[in-house]
């Protein structure tokens, strides 16, 4: 598959899946940009040619900022994937409303605020692919993850509202719901609640970044055109 010519932005792509998302770009031809919040491996990505904004994507104004500048220098952006995300886990009772707000200001509005800030762009060139990242417990639900899953299952949503809002501008918006894949963000799971997740998963393997770049890549590719408002789940057979 080749993304030669294409502008493509990533959320999140500093580690974990975005970051082997935006492998999968950089090496298949697309000029390739990342977004991070806190920090990034400079050296390593400089090295890729990927390049890289420090942008919280829950600050609508430093994403009209980046956006813009993108554009100023590209003209365009044809492909966005909404992957920034992040989790704080509790039960209802002890979550406090501070990580209920962090959570879906990071992981929800978000996804508004890149979705909005550049489609802007998108319907001037009747051209666009995105591609939000939600998870499998938006779909089931998982007890403790209250704040994580409301968003999760917001971001599902959005994508089919924002996918009949613009399929008549040749935009096309849909979701890859991963399931269990080896990241910082599941490396910090105790042992064991890692061990009853592998039980429960048909292919009995954790997925990889690559798994979910493959899916991302599909639905930013012409081999999806027909396709839009869906949500994928990728996932080794976990939800069916
Ligand atoms: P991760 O390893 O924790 O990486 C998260 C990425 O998001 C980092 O690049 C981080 O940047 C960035 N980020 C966090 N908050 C941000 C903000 N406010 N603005 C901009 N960037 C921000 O996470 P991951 O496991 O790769 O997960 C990626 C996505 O997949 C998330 O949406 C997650 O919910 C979803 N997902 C993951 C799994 C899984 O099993 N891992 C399963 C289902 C869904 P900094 O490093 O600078 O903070």
């Amino acid at each position: 598959m080749t993304f030669e010519g294409k502008i493509v932005l990533i959320t999140g792509g500093s580690r974990g899946i975005g970051k082997s998302i935006a492998e999968a770009f950089a090496e298949s031809g697309a000029t390739t940009i990342v977004t991070y919040r806190n920090a990034i491996d400079n050296e390593y990505f400089d090295s890729k040619g990927i390049r890289h904004f420090q942008c919280d994507v829950a600050d609508i104004k430093s994403v009209q900022e980046m956006i813009d500048k993108i554009i100023s220098e590209h003209q365009k952006i044809d492909i966005l994937v909404n992957n920034a995300g992040i989790t704080k886990d509790g039960l209802l009772m002890r979550m406090s409303e501070e990580d209920w707000d962090m959570v879906l200001d990071t992981n929800l509005k978000g996804v508004f605020d890149m979705t909005k800030s550049v489609t802007r762009h998108m319907m001037g060139k009747r051209y666009g692919k995105i591609v939000n990242i939600t998870s499998v417990v938006g779909i089931t639900g998982n007890p403790g993850q209250s704040n994580y899953v409301a968003s999760k299952a917001g971001v599902i949503g959005f994508t089919k509202a924002t996918a009949k809002e613009l399929a008549s501008r040749n935009i096309n918006i849909n979701a890859v719901a991963p399931g269990f894949i080896g990241t910082e963000m599941t490396d910090k799971l105790p042992e064991e609640v890692k061990a009853k997740y592998l039980e429960t998963i048909p292919l009995k393997r954790i997925g990889s970044g690559k798994n979910i770049a493959d899916a991302v890549m599909f639905l930013a590719s012409d081999m999806s055109d027909y396709i839009t408002g869906q949500t994928i789940c990728v996932d080794g057979g976990l939800v069916m």
